[in-house]
């Protein structure tokens, strides 16, 4: 896998996150984070920020234990990301 090979965020629902415009990611990448899937790129400072015209990559993953996790990158074809235990999750997080 390279660095254009990488699943995209295909919609995001969390509420609050200056990366967030329509239900669409703009950050240029995301990490997921170990624990509870949270996505690690959330935030909430009341700032529109990312990139204007992009649809963003997943960069990287600590949650080993989903069955599209390899090496620590998402082997998905995309993912969703919304509420979930935290204000956002990864909701393709599956188990084997
Ligand atoms: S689908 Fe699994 S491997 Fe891919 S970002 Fe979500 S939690 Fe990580």
């Amino acid at each position: 896998m390279t660095v254009t090979d990488l699943p995209t965020v295909h919609e995001c629902s969390a509420e609050g996150c200056s990366y967030n415009h329509d239900t669409a990611c703009h950050a240029g990448a995301v990490t997921i984070s170990g624990g509870g899937a949270a996505c690690g790129t959330f935030i909430d400072i009341g700032t529109s920020g990312g990139l204007s015209k992009s649809v963003a990559m997943v960069g990287a993953c600590h949650r080993t234990d989903c069955s599209h996790n390899s090496g620590l990158e998402c082997s998905a074809d995309s993912i969703t990301v919304g509420p979930g235990a935290d204000a956002a999750d990864c909701l393709t997080y599956a188990t084997a």
